[in-house]
């Protein structure tokens, strides 16, 4: 049986479709390699978000040479962002590259990989706007469960915003929605077989289905997409989720702020499931900024949402993705940056220094602030961001929480990990004697805190165990009374 191994940069959706070419293998005849050294096939999964992780591709594509040398048959692959933007440059480029296979082409993964094991070299890039791309089989026995009790669904695919510093449109395509029927079916499918937490997964997720309503109203169904008459609004698509037995928390990432209706909002208030958390980049606090990066709300919008979302649900949790040293961007932006990280009190933040990505229109921008100064910024902004966490950490101790257990802690010892549902790091002790099984449902009291996660311990009067183990396989409760 011959032997992959996949690799994966960027965000969630990358991971998710690292998932899916894997599960696609497993139901060709493949097994999984767990090391290098074992693979026949090794699949790249790349993104091109950043400048630094492309160049890491390059680099490491290079000390692949010698390990496509090593074996006869070895098959090297790469996928993804950087794929479906360079295309058959990179089998220029890399002689020893069997194939490249775009955003649209996971499916073809089984086929060239064959292919390329009979000497072929090919690159698949075309984009297509077929629902074909939300079809998958279903989860093979021997795909293992890398998050016990946790899975992502794609809703949606794809991206129509085109901000100015944003290749993703260019990589993954035009929007496209999936019709809910799918989703409902294999959001079914994901709790029947374990999951009790779904993430939503869309390059703008909350702009689910948002094309067809339109062409809907207008009467333009038959000749738009194919999913247009079977797609439904959002916040409805939330409240059929949360309507299925078992399924106890679901999130939804990334959204984007243009798309928060009202709809969507209550649904925060209504849905109990429905996690309060929201991951919502925000990029730049200053309205100069935000209009350069052709983001399409200014930071009053923004603020309006964050209002009425913590309106509808006060416990909410905001966490962002910031850019500093965008092209123009002086003192007086950043201040503005520094001061809506404080007025939201985002509870985290990715940050980034800009960095230009050819073919996007802020590419052609040529005021960037000096390196040093995006460095200092980002320091400044990372700094406040870590006082911020770490307040919000503190005001969490004495709290009970529920944790979705995700197996032992990187803290080491005997400490046991997962996240609550406002997406916190929660790392715990459990009693000697009490066997708590990944992908449970855990009551955690809160007990310190730290820059990273929370620390606590099993609560109180559920000392007891929770799971056995029997035959060798464990058995779990699914919650803690
Ligand atoms: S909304 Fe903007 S930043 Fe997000 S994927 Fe689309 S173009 Fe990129």
């Amino acid at each position: 049986m011959p032997r992959v191994l996949v690799r994966t940069t960027g965000c969630q959706m990358n991971v998710h479709d690292s998932e899916k070419i894997e599960n696609l293998l497993l139901h060709r005849g493949w097994s999984r390699a767990s090391a290098l050294e074992q693979a026949d096939l090794l699949v790249i999964n790349t993104c091109s978000i950043r400048e630094k992780a492309e160049h890491h591709l390059y680099s490491e594509l290079g000390l692949l040479r010698e390990w496509k040398a090593a074996g006869a048959g070895r098959v090297l692959a790469v996928g993804g962002c950087v794929a479906q933007q360079e295309g058959d440059a990179l089998l220029r480029r890399f002689p020893h590259l069997d194939f490249v296979f775009g955003t649209h082409s996971l499916r073809w993964v089984p086929a060239m990989a064959d292919a390329a094991r009979g000497g072929s070299r090919a690159a698949r890039v075309e984009q297509t706007r077929s629902l074909d791309r939300f079809d998958w089989p279903e989860r093979h026995p021997d795909f293992p469960d890398a998050t016990p009790g946790r899975a992502s669904l794609t809703v949606m695919e794809g991206c129509d915003m085109f901000c100015s510093f944003c290749i993703v449109p260019r990589t993954r395509g035009r929007e496209i929605s999936r019709p809910a029927d799918g989703i409902l079916a294999e959001a079914r499918a994901l709790v029947a077989g374990g999951a009790c937490e779904l993430t939503l997964l869309g390059q703008t997720v909350n702009a689910y289905g948002r094309h067809d309503r339109r062409r809907r109203e207008s009467g333009r169904t038959g000749g738009g997409d194919p999913g247009a008459a079977m797609t439904i609004g959002f916040a409805d698509l939330l409240h059929d989720l949360a309507r299925i037995p078992g399924l106890r928390r679901i999130r939804y990432t990334s959204p984007h702020p243009s798309f928060f209706d009202t709809a969507l909002v209550r649904a925060h208030a209504e849905i109990e499931a429905l996690c309060p958390h929201v991951h919502l980049p925000v990029q730049s606090g200053s309205d100069a900024v935000l209009a350069h990066m052709r983001r399409r709300y200014t930071r009053r919008d923004f603020l309006a949402s964050v209002e009425a979302l913590r309106a509808a649900r006060p416990e909410l949790v905001l966490t962002t993705d910031l850019i500093v040293g965008f092209p123009g961007e002086t003192d007086r932006d950043f201040c503005e940056t520094l001061s809506l990280v404080r007025e939201v009190g985002f509870v985290d933040s990715f940050s980034f220094k800009y960095s230009p990505r050819p073919g996007t229109p802020a590419a052609e921008l040529s005021d960037s602030p000096a390196p040093e100064l995006a460095q200092e910024r980002l320091e400044e902004l990372q700094a406040l961001q870590r006082e911020q966490t770490l307040t919000y950490h503190r005001s969490r101790i004495g709290q009970r929480t529920e944790v979705l257990v995700s197996g032992p802690s990187r803290r080491g010892g005997l400490q046991l990990s997962g996240r609550d549902p406002a997406h916190r790091v929660v790392n715990f002790e459990a009693p000697n004697g009490v066997v708590v099984a990944p992908g449970s449902l855990q009551a955690v009291d809160v007990v310190e805190a730290s820059p990273h996660s929370l620390i606590g311990s099993l609560a109180g009067p559920h000392r007891l165990p929770t799971t056995q183990i029997v035959g060798g396989r464990v058995r779990t409760g699914r919650s803690l009374p």
